[in-house]
């Protein structure tokens, strides 16, 4: 054999060798990258796991009366084993809301409740809705197997706006207060926008000692709270906290201010808001513009200034309407009003 040829053979195997260790060398880097992110994964979803977990345990040893019925199941753990964390959401098109009841069969008239543990709140999720059928739809379709996961005892009601009278949010979460406590004695309240979806299900849709907002961050505002008072999209309030507060103002018609009106009324309260961490209290709005009917209420910051004068007078106790009608659907209730101003209770 020449030399040539010999240096070559080298040569050639020199080369193979080196290609055969920057191979082994990027697929040991890629293989130990994925194992770190994998384990810091787990390690932030144990510390999420713990801290809620010792937090909920502190706030629900002192929370409300078990309901009565099914008193022989035991409690439901602090935190569901069942949560699963943060999720990327996608909302399909073509969804109908016959897949969205075949998805959901544990849940019946609107109702669910855990069939192996027995919770300690009973929460009713009031969602104000007018001409916004397919953001209804997907956040069904999300919320219910989030609160599911929960091992929440829980309602969702939608209190539907009729006629074409400007969109009154705050007057129809009053209603649905009123109205949903004839059905039953429900310990916790969710006020929740039609088109905000929760991300995390570690956002635990529960009542805290004080009220709580849990709209930390959005996708439409980089996932950064709006300001430090901001009160609104999601919040939640035991059924004492808002009679407390006499429930929203009356008043707001139209877009803004009476998520800051509440939170006026909770500090004249003397109760505090809380919220969950930023990492765990994030949404995905459903883009949309804004509708007809709901324009921004120019009166808002008039209405904002005599807050501590009338929240005694405007609120829970002086909330008229009329009562259409009470459906039970097999996803939700629906409770249709009529909140022009001459409408009367029932
Ligand atoms: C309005 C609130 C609204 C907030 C965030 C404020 O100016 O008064 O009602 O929730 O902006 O959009």
């Amino acid at each position: 054999m020449d030399v040539n040829c010999l240096s070559f053979r080298l040569f050639y195997r020199f080369r193979v060798l080196l290609l055969f260790i920057v191979c082994s060398l990027v697929v040991g880097w890629a293989t130990s990258y994925y194992l770190w992110e994998f384990q810091k994964t787990k390690i932030v979803m144990e510390h999420f796991r713990k801290r809620i977990v010792a937090e909920q345990e502190k706030k629900t040893s002192a929370f409300m009366e078990a309901p009565a019925e099914n008193s022989d199941l035991r409690v439901c753990p602090a935190l569901s084993p069942y949560l699963k964390g943060s999720r990327n959401l996608s909302f399909k098109m073509s969804l109908t809301l016959e897949e969205v009841e075949k998805s959901n069969p544990k849940v019946l008239k609107g109702h669910y409740r855990p069939s192996k543990c027995r919770p300690l709140q009973r929460v009713a999720i009031l969602i104000p809705h007018r001409n916004r059928e397919k953001h209804l739809l997907y956040l069904l379709d999300h919320l219910h197997p989030f609160l599911q996961r929960q091992q929440l005892d829980y309602a969702i009601y939608i209190i539907h706006q009729a006629g074409n009278t400007k969109f009154n949010r705050a007057k129809l979460l009053n209603i649905g207060y009123l109205e949903t406590l004839k059905e039953e004695k429900w310990d916790c309240f969710i006020f929740h926008d039609v088109d905000l979806v929760p991300e995390n299900d570690f956002n635990l849709y529960l009542c805290d000692n004080e009220p709580k907002h849990l709209v930390v961050g959005r996708n439409a505002t980089g996932y950064r709270l709006r300001y430090s008072g901001y009160f609104g999209g999601v919040t939640a309030m035991t059924r004492d906290q808002f009679a407390k507060v006499n429930g929203f103002s009356n008043n707001y018609w139209g877009w803004g201010g009476e998520d800051d009106d509440l939170r006026e009324r909770v500090m004249l309260n003397k109760m505090k808001v809380v919220r969950p961490s930023p990492e765990i209290a994030r949404y995905t709005m459903i883009f949309h513009k804004r509708d007809d009917g709901n324009e921004v209420n120019g009166e808002r910051m008039r209405l904002l200034r005599q807050v501590a004068r009338v929240w005694k007078t405007d609120g829970l106790n002086s909330c008229s309407y009329k009562l259409l009608s009470v459906q039970h659907n097999p996803l939700y209730i629906n409770i249709t009003v009529n909140i022009s101003v001459s409408s009367q209770s029932p």
